[in-house]
């Protein structure tokens, strides 16, 4: 595989920005060598500037649930580009967005739409402290939700990647009112609620952690959130700015039958445009301006493009989508496990539809952050490049979570399967 022409690129894109990326995960810091830069993709498959094809595994990290270049959503956004891209004043496309996000996830009354799931968290935490009059929230250790200063302590992928546990830049007298406990670990929840719960406006959470490889939560986690929180009179906010519409069309809400009082949205909702929303309770919602004194706006929000795009993609998204999904997610896991266990590498694969990660570790399970870490990364580093080798395109880093898509075929996950098992065998 020649990557000469994004070598290149790289080296030209660190002259004028800061790594040569947007994000500090595209860096391949974790797995090292060079990002590979991209120009097309059609279903499950990537082309890169050097013209190597991939299937790919990234997915955008989420959005792309149907494959590149879905056809309904490249419609709905040339469609809308000839329209207008932006009003800055309201559309109905707005309004049909946010009765479909409503419809599918009841815990939604109101939604608003930002640009990004790091506004849509940094809002939510506001409106949160707002509406309880408190300061202090509660995070789990590896979860990521973006990079607002309230919640970058003790986040996962990029920042787990990095080394850098804390930013500097982040006050230490506001990332003082973030508490930090494991994820899955109901005990520590109940106690701390115990000890400080009339100061906590909310508690936050990838209800699925998706940002320290997949971790599904444990039977009875997220139930005892969800009541500690309504004894205390806290919020529960759950991040599904990953699992939203990624693994059931109600999100991971729907799947574990819990009713947050806030959600935040990304990823999928924009079709592969930046957009994020969060939303819950009415009386919640309507404390924002301009009803009430919570304040928080946006130029490009509701951007009609994104909109377009965003409803184009759920609209696509039923049921029955998530049935095969799960199929094809099963399928890939599974061959995935025989070829590790017969090339005798010591692997865990934690998976819920439409996502799954590859846990190098004789564990037999991986529940938080700790487990998390504590697997072979440099054995990730060697598959990543040996599969990448072999034109399949997973992330580049071991702490994140592998995207299946609807534009994934049995002839793509048997490849994958197959290039695997070769892969596995030359890193044994
Ligand atoms: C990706 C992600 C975010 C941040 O979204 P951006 O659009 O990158 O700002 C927040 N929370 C979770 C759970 C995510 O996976």
């Amino acid at each position: 595989m020649v990557l000469a022409l994004s070598d290149e690129l790289f080296q030209r894109a660190q002259q004028v920005i800061p790594g040569g990326v947007n994000s500090p995960v595209r860096a391949f810091k974790s797995v090292g060598g060079t990002p590979v830069f991209f120009v097309s993709g059609m279903g499950p498959y990537l082309t890169d500037v050097d013209g190597n094809h991939y299937i790919d595994y990234v997915a955008s990290w989420g959005p792309m649930i149907n494959g590149f270049s879905y056809e309904p959503v490249v419609h709905a956004v040339r469609e809308q580009s000839i329209r207008a891209t932006s009003f800055g004043a309201p559309t109905v496309q707005e309004i049909e967005l946010a009765e479909l996000v409503a419809q599918r996830m009841p815990a939604i009354d109101k939604i608003r739409m930002v640009n990004s799931g790091t506004e849509a968290t940094m809002s939510a935490i506001r409106l949160a402290r707002g509406y309880t009059g408190r300061d202090k929230i509660v995070k789990f250790e590896g979860c990521f939700h973006g990079h607002g200063d309230s919640l970058l302590v003790k986040a996962g992928s990029g920042v787990m990647t990095l080394g850098l546990p804390d930013s500097p830049g982040v006050p230490a007298d506001l990332a003082k009112h973030t508490l930090t406990l494991p994820f899955n670990n109901t005990e520590m929840v109940q106690a701390l609620f115990e000890q400080l719960g009339q100061e906590i406006a909310a508690v936050i959470v990838e209800p699925i952690a998706g940002n320290m490889g997949c971790i599904p939560p444990v039977d009875g986690f997220l139930e005892s959130l969800r009541k500690s929180t309504t004894e205390h009179g806290s919020l529960l906010i759950f991040d599904e700015v990953m699992t939203g519409f990624r693994v059931a069309a109600g999100g991971a809400q729907e799947l574990y039958e819990i009713r947050p009082d806030l959600t935040t949205l990304g990823k999928v909702i924009g079709g592969g445009l930046p957009v994020g929303a969060f939303g819950g309770k009415a009386e919640i919602m309507d404390c924002l301006a301009p009803v009430g004194p919570i304040y928080q706006s946006g130029t490009l929000s509701g951007n009609p493009l994104a909109m377009s795009a965003g409803l184009a993609l759920l609209r696509s998204l039923d049921n029955n989508f998530y049935q095969v999904l799960e199929h094809t997610t099963n399928q890939i896991v599974d061959g995935l496990k025989d070829e590790a266990r017969s090339a005798g590498i010591g692997l865990h694969i934690n998976a819920v539809c439409g996502m799954f990660s590859l846990f190098f570790t004789t564990q037999s399970n991986v529940l938080n952050y700790d487990q998390a870490a504590s697997c072979d990364s440099e054995l990730y580093r060697k598959f990543f490049h040996a599969m990448l080798e072999r034109g399949v395109y997973f992330a580049p880093s071991p702490y994140e979570s592998a995207f299946v898509s609807g534009s994934h075929t049995k002839l793509e996950t048997d490849e994958t399967v197959r290039q695997a098992g070769e892969a596995f065998r030359s890193v044994a």
